[in-house]
């Protein structure tokens, strides 16, 4: 397995790709990741630093916690509230701000909050206390939206009645559509998400490629996964190739992982969601459907999740939209860090302010 991972980071090859790309003469070209993972390992690999100045890589919206609104963090801490409920959630949001609080003080307040790494452990902990209601912060896109579907389903076949979710989950067509109908924004090509592309496949890549007119490339995680991809990238735009390439074929197909998303849409069905920093997005959510909808936290406990200001000063929905870098941000590394975060973007491990303070730029 080292040996596997050790090519995807060769230095002479990425040496050749790195001087291959600073031969790139033609116009300026604005290129955003859409993952969070990706722009991690931009960030971790210092690969924006070998790339010339005409070649601009921005962030863009695919960090699941930083995409979810300060309106549904409010909504889970006054879930947190009520008697009997025991919220459980992936680590990062236990410390995403709401307008008052964060998750993690409601825990050291004594409300029951738990971490846990799967929905799955939700379910058994609902199994394990028959007395109190288990709430799942049902936050994620393609690649996570499967295994809590799965929950769901188990959770009906065996009939339990104290498990719920709190939805917003949310899934990546109809948000690159509207990135790239930004013509403020102006994109020139996108690098897709890897994990997601798993799940989904290629072919709406392939169609925005087609249809709206911007290069696109699919591609995994390592250095040279990512440099190989933006050189393709690059290449493409120059010689007016307007096409998908999938660089990652050894994880992504054309159809995806149709297994997971039969159970996902077995599930859930598309809904309209509000996005931190780009608003309202048609059907770029999920719900639970008719047959699943008893497992509605929000429904189940009457909970309207009501739209709430995001925290003063932060840029977080401008860095989420590639317009701003976290150093455009007044509070980053001042009053806003990964110890105390201002917004979601400092918090996730997958956020695009996080990458800055650890990596620098
Ligand atoms: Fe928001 Fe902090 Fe990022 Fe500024 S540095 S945009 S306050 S998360």
């Amino acid at each position: 397995m080292a040996n596997y991972i050790d090519e995807f980071r060769d230095k002479e090859v990425i040496q050749k790709i790195v001087d291959n790309l600073s031969n790139y003469s033609g116009p300026n070209l604005k290129i955003m990741e859409v993952c969070g993972t990706h722009t991690m390992a931009i960030s971790r690999y210092g690969l924006r630093s070998l790339l010339p100045k005409s070649i601009e890589l921005v962030s863009g919206p695919g960090c699941p916690v930083c995409v979810t609104p300060t309106s549904y963090i409010d909504s889970a801490l006054q879930l947190s509230d009520k008697k009997d409920i025991i919220i459980t959630t992936f680590g990062d949001m236990m410390r995403i701000p709401g307008n008052e609080s964060t998750l993690l003080y409601k825990k050291a307040i004594g409300n029951n909050v738990q971490m846990v790494y799967s929905p799955l452990n939700a379910l058994d902990l609902a199994r394990e206390n028959p007395d109190k209601e288990v709430v799942f912060l049902s936050v994620g896109f393609e690649t996570t939206t499967p295994v809590i579907a799965l929950t769901v389903y188990k959770a009906k076949s065996e009939g339990l009645n104290n498990f719920s979710v709190l939805t917003a989950n949310k899934t990546m067509p109809e948000a690159i559509k509207t990135l790239a109908e930004d013509s403020e924004l102006d994109i020139d090509g996108f690098i897709y998400p890897g994990h997601v592309s798993a799940i989904i496949g290629t072919d709406f890549f392939s169609n925005v490629a087609y249809n709206m007119k911007k290069a696109g490339v699919v591609a995994g995680f390592e250095p040279l996964d990512i440099l190989y991809s933006i050189n393709i990238l690059v290449k493409n735009i120059s010689n007016g190739n307007i096409i998908l390439e999938n660089m990652y074929s050894r994880i992504v197909t054309k159809e995806g992982n149709t297994k997971a998303q039969q159970k996902m849409y077995e599930v859930f069905q598309a809904a309209d969601a509000v996005w931190r920093g780009i608003g309202n997005i048609k059907n770029s959510g999920l719900e639970l459907n008719a047959e699943y909808e008893r497992f509605d936290a929000a429904k189940k406990f009457d909970i309207k999740i009501k739209a709430s200001p995001e925290p003063k000063g932060c840029q977080c929905g401008e860095v989420l939209k590639g317009k701003k870098r976290p150093i455009d941000c007044k509070l980053f590394k001042t009053r806003c860090t990964p110890e105390n975060p201002v917004g979601a973007c400092m918090v996730s491990s997958e956020g695009t302010c996080a990458a800055y303070y650890k990596y620098g730029e």
